[in-house]
């Protein structure tokens, strides 16, 4: 049996309610769908560091402050720092055997890749070749004017990928490196190595691929002035929840590969800004005072939430929790909260409001991890929890976590479960 909406609102108070929270929901889904799709358009040039993209978001994410009706903790909505990054304004460029590579598609360049431009013979090593200082040296002087293809031995063992990880630096002082990948992951960096280090996916790159030609011009920009977006609503009480999601991303890899970061982190800035719009209503003053903070810097290693854990903009005394949201763009197998453990009281909250409310299919719990801007907070004593959402689509640091792709699946029980949860917040 189909009833009309009109015909649902005669039968029970109820009905009337659920119709009402259904229409919310779609016009929260809906309102956090067009703020994705404006910090992912190629206007916002991934909120990186090519074409000024982290100042445009900041810009932006001021105005939605304003627009909203948080309060400036000081005489603006900005708290600025700087810090070093490595930057690919111009077009990156490989071909190998002269098959030209699409940036982003075919290969990315290690976030700290240096310049070069030439023809390159490539000379393929493996682990063998490094192994014992004499090897090494006779390797290394073959090596000289050439590119080097590193072929490591798979494995999963941490101390043997760092010290691949080492001679892949170690070689970026000698020439060009290239080397296989499984799946294209970029990244930020806060330095810039002598010569650039090539990731290729694909069959482009074979055991018996002879040259390279390529064209990488990097800019290493010095004390790049960045900016975290700072807002509050100012509760009935002297303490503070402090909300926090980062707005920046990779940016741009030339002008050619575009890193639109849907899921990281334009879902988490959305979150932040629903949970602005609706606590930033006169009808739904919350009992702590809420700080709502944009953090920049984030994929350079949490700089931002750093420099706030640092700068100190409110009493850190009086902070009840910090709530971070980093990827919240799925959420069809539920939420992983992370640090549950040091805060099982927030945790079973979380668990115990879904439970009742039915929002998510799971709550997950999981150890601390310095893996997100929660951490700084964390590290000063401060109570603190990381949420991002599990299953759906898994672009993570690559050209394709667009917006067109993210289906925001629970985004609105998401968003409700974190309303319940800082209305219930003792
Ligand atoms: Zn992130």
């Amino acid at each position: 049996m189909r009833l009309s909406a009109f015909a649902l609102l005669l039968l029970s108070p109820t009905a009337f309610r659920t119709s009402a929270q259904a229409q919310d929901a779609a016009a929260i889904t809906q309102r956090a769908r067009a703020r994705l799709e404006t910090l992912t358009s190629p206007e916002f040039h991934g909120r990186g560091y090519v074409n000024d993209g982290q100042r445009i978001a900041s810009d932006w994410i001021a105005q939605e402050f304003q627009r909203i009706g948080l309060k400036p903790v000081k005489q603006d909505f900005f708290q600025p720092f700087q810090f070093n990054v490595n930057s690919f304004p111009d077009s990156v460029k490989a071909s190998i055997d002269g098959r030209d590579l699409v940036p982003g598609v075919d290969f990315i360049v290690d976030p700290s890749s240096g310049k070069a431009e030439g023809r390159y013979e490539i000379v393929h090593i493996t682990t063998r070749d490094l192994n014992g200082p004499e090897r090494r040296k006779m390797t290394m002087g073959v090596l000289s004017g050439k590119a080097a293809c590193v072929h490591w031995s798979t494995t999963t063992d941490a101390d043997s990928l760092r010290m691949m990880r080492n001679w892949e630096r170690d070689l970026m002082h000698y020439g060009p490196v290239l080397k296989h990948a499984d799946k294209l992951t970029w990244g930020v960096s806060q330095e810039a190595m002598p010569q650039p280090l090539f990731e290729i996916v694909g069959d482009a790159l074979t055991d018996s691929s002879q040259v390279l030609v390529l064209k990488v011009n990097n800019r290493l920009l010095v004390r790049e002035p960045a900016r975290n977006v700072l807002g509050m609503v100012k509760g009935k009480g002297k303490k503070w929840i402090i909300i926090g999601a980062h707005y920046d991303h990779l940016g741009r890899m030339g002008p050619d590969a575009l890193f639109p970061g849907a899921n990281d982190n334009a879902s988490g800035t959305a979150m932040l800004l629903s949970l602005a719009d609706h606590f930033a209503q006169k009808k739904n003053k919350p009992k702590h005072n809420l700080l709502f903070v944009a953090f920049a810097g984030e994929e350079a290693g949490l700089v931002g939430s750093e420099w706030c854990a640092v700068d100190r903009p409110i009493d850190f005394g009086a902070v009840r929790m910090m709530i971070d949201l980093d990827i919240l763009g799925t959420g069809d197998d539920g939420i992983t909260v992370v640090n549950a453990t040091a805060e099982k009281q927030a945790f079973d909250q979380l668990v115990a409001i879904n439970a009742t409310k039915g929002y998510l299919k799971e709550v997950k719990a999981r150890g601390p991890t310095c893996n997100s801007d929660h951490c700084p907070f964390v590290q000063r004593g401060i109570p603190g929890i990381f949420i991002y959402t599990l299953g759906g689509v898994a672009h993570y640091h690559d050209v394709r976590d667009r917006s067109e792709t993210l289906p925001l699946t629970e985004f609105a029980d998401l968003h409700a479960l974190l309303r319940d949860f800082i209305i219930a917040l003792k």
